[in-house]
């Protein structure tokens, strides 16, 4: 026997003789519509007010990939440019598991109790790989991340190292005008980008750990001629005696450098994030260095160092992308390299070809 199911006509929602056919789609439900982009001015307003969802919508246009939006973010950053600098910037930085979550957590409060916002970004290398962030979670700083005056951001993820880390330096700007008045920048200590957070905040806190052994193996030199403060966490129970002499190794150790530019002797102090010790002297420190660079006049030089150093790092990077993103010039290194690594062909000849083909196209083709 022929199934009724079986004939053209048959539709699984009019079976039912004698009952109504309901509406196929839901009256109630609207049609998603994506909102629309605010004006630069509105984002500006919004920022200045310090809106936290205009502040969130800048940020997002400062990462966003798509040329329309980065001409957009340019013309939001110059205008709050005017209102902004007016904040301490520190970097934090340590290998995974020393304990920055906990800190920034802790530290965040602290600052917070005095009043004023803070916003805490984050530079991660490791999520242009992963194309997410470890770090800036907001659920690695559970206090902080509930917290009214507090605004964290994870790092932007796409693009090298030098484009994340101009992101961040944009978004300093924004938060600033915005009113945060304490923004913390966090980094993983282990690669290159202790550099970048360096180049944009006014005091570097490495976060070390004691009882790991050699405590000064591990530790690349150039990570500790940065820092301005170096604190060595987890200073509780049994790890008490472990980190205060960790404190000292740290403390002889940086005699060993050569004095730093600003004229302040950077600082060994031991604490504990998850158990709150130390937590007031730690800032107490950061208080003098603050005392201490503006007394001096370091702070405004480092400052502006840091913008002609942003001013560069900016061309740089735009001109790489530019070089690199053109689909002829990757073609031709794909088969450079081939042809380098065959020893068909010399790095420099091989360089030379991919550079002049650049430089012609961009004579001939101004729309490149
Ligand atoms: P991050 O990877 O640097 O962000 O480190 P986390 O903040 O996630 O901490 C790593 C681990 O160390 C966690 O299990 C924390 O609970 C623990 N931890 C953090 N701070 C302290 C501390 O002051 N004392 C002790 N004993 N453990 C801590």
């Amino acid at each position: 026997m022929n199934h009724i199911e079986n004939d053209d006509k048959y539709s699984g929602l009019t079976v039912n003789s004698g009952v109504t056919q309901p509406p196929v789609v839901n009256p109630y439900l609207q049609r998603r519509k994506r909102r629309p982009l605010p004006t630069v001015a509105e984002m500006v307003e919004g920022i200045l007010k310090g809106d936290v969802t205009m502040l969130s919508r800048a940020v997002t246009l400062v990462e966003s990939l798509s040329p329309d939006h980065q001409v957009l973010a340019q013309e939001v950053i110059e205008k709050c440019l005017p209102h902004s600098g007016r904040s301490r910037r520190i970097g934090i930085t340590g290998v995974p598991g020393a304990g920055k979550s906990t800190s920034i957590d802790v530290f965040g409060l602290h600052v917070l109790k005095s009043g004023g916002k803070l916003a805490v970004l984050a530079i991660d290398p490791s999520s242009e790989r992963t194309k997410g962030s470890i770090l800036g979670d907001k659920t690695r700083m559970e206090k902080l991340a509930v917290h009214p005056s507090a605004f964290i951001r994870p790092s932007p993820s796409a693009g090298s190292l030098g484009g994340v880390a101009r992101k961040t330096r944009e978004t300093i700007v924004l938060c600033e005008a915005a009113g945060y008045n304490n923004i913390f920048v966090e980094t993983v200590g282990v690669g290159q980008s202790e550099t970048a957070v360096h180049s944009m905040v006014d005091f570097f806190l490495l976060i070390q750990l004691a009882g790991t052994g050699d405590e000064l193996q591990g530790i690349k030199r150039g990570i500790m001629e940065m820092a301005d403060g170096i604190v060595i966490n987890k200073a509780d129970g049994d790890n008490i005696g472990p980190a205060q002499l960790a404190q000292a190794q740290f403390r002889s150790a940086l005699h060993l450098f050569p004095p730093t530019t600003s004229g302040w002797m950077p600082e060994v102090l031991t604490y504990s994030g998850y158990y709150e010790l130390g937590i007031e002297e730690v800032w107490a420190m950061i208080d003098r260095y603050f005392e201490f660079v503006e007394g001096n006049g370091y702070f405004e030089r480092k400052r502006s160092e840091q913008a002609r150093y942003w001013m560069y790092e900016t061309i740089n990077e735009q001109l790489r992308a530019h070089f690199y993103n053109n689909p002829e010039v990757e073609r031709m290194l794909g088969e450079k390299e081939v042809r380098v690594l065959d020893n068909r062909q010399s790095s420099f000849t091989a360089a030379r070809d991919v550079l002049d083909y650049y430089f012609t196209s961009l004579r001939t083709n101004s729309s490149i």
